[in-house]
């Protein structure tokens, strides 16, 4: 039986997550499986991250920093912001809905690129907003056509940059020709969930040094991707004070949980699990685009830990057949690309356990 429930939430679909390795394994009578499906890092957490955790364990009876008073100040003084700056998050995931349900109702529309993170959609859906899709072009966000989208409606601009799940970035000077042409009523969220994978392109944006010049930019950034802290949940956003006092009337008061604080901290600590995180996924990469050349199959260029791969046949067999060897990729269903995958890199051995398997798919009839 349904109960009476609010009309925006009727064509929302839950969000479908990657398959947890331990369903594939008891569907598929398997004990190996390789998990390449949600951009999660292979080296796991960092070691420094793990000890912290574990010397919190017996504090685990006290509610934690509410405004997570020592994150706050430890990040603001790595980035260069005010403390006042930031707002953190159960994953940055949750800033994203905090911030719909903060500024949107059903007058309202956001604006985005037709193949991004469907969160922000989701976010738009569920307050009875619009979303205004963008065509991308060549695979990356046209930030003219973004910009022209936006109307007196709009209140959102979200850009991923790099894009999920298409893996590609735009430059520094694309973002800035953004800013300049969005009416300063509009928040521009820069997704930089990616960030640490990124910046090392010349080109990329640092964004932050814009704060000031444009108070309707937002950077949102998360602890689940290069600092290998996914499953503790926690994320973070840079802006404008005024954005977050509004934020945080819809912000559940613990919303970043005792352990994923302290995390947190030790992982920003940690530049040497950082640094073998971001070479060990470049060489993935570069093993991914040989492999995918090899076997003829078009892929786009990736500035974070995962590649948007074009299968040229329904990808859904091939991501089916992949699973039956044991090996979790991400089908592209939602995103309205019914040809392609989104492969994450993994560990080395698991990279190549996938490129035999998909030789293998590729090679029978499945
Ligand atoms: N933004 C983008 C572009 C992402 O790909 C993800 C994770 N899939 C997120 C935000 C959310 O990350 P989290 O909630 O784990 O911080």
């Amino acid at each position: 039986m349904l109960f009476p429930f609010r009309q925006e939430l009727a064509n929302l679909q839950p969000y479908p997550p990657g398959k947890p390795i331990e369903e594939v394994q008891r569907e598929h009578g398997l004990t190996e499986v390789v998990k390449l499906a949600s951009n999660e890092n292979p080296f796991g957490p960092s070691p420094k991250a793990v000890e912290a955790i574990a010397a919190q364990l017996t504090e685990l009876h006290l509610y934690p920093e509410s405004g997570c008073y020592y994150l706050r100040n430890k990040l603001a003084g790595l980035l260069g912001v005010t403390p006042e700056n930031l707002i953190f998050g159960n994953g940055s995931d949750e800033i994203v809905a905090l911030m719909a349900m903060a500024f949107l109702d059903n007058t309202h529309n956001i604006v985005c690129s037709e193949r991004t993170f469907i969160r922000y959609e989701m976010g738009a859906t569920s307050m009875g907003a619009l979303t205004r899709h963008v065509p991308m072009r060549e695979w990356r966000h046209d930030v003219d056509a973004l910009a022209a989208a936006v109307d007196q409606d709009t209140r959102f601009l979200f850009l991923a940059n790099p894009d999920n799940p298409v893996g590609s970035a735009v430059s520094a000077a694309e973002v800035r020709r953004l800013l300049e042409t969005v009416p300063s009523s509009v928040i521009v969220v820069l997704d930089e969930a990616y960030y640490e994978y990124a910046r090392a392109w010349p080109e990329y944006p640092d964004a932050i040094q814009w704060l000031a010049e444009f108070p309707n930019l937002v950077i949102t950034r998360t602890f689940s991707k290069a600092y290998g802290l996914a499953g503790i949940r926690v994320g973070y956003a840079i802006g404008n004070p005024g954005i977050w006092n509004v934020v945080d009337r819809v912000r559940p008061p613990f919303n970043v949980n005792r352990l994923a604080q302290e995390a947190a901290m030790a992982a920003l600590d940690d530049d040497g699990h950082l640094s073998r995180t971001v070479s060990g996924n470049a060489e993935g990469l570069s093993r991914f685009y040989q492999a995918f050349d090899s076997l003829g199959l078009s892929y786009v260029k990736s500035y974070a830990n995962f590649v948007l791969v074009n299968m040229k046949r329904p990808a859904a067999a091939v991501y089916e057949s992949l699973l039956r060897r044991g090996v979790i990729v991400r089908p592209m269903g939602i995103y309205k690309l019914p040809e392609h995958l989104r492969i994450s890199v993994g560990l080395q051995t698991e990279n190549e356990i996938f490129i035999d398997a998909l030789t293998n798919v590729l090679q029978s009839k499945l």
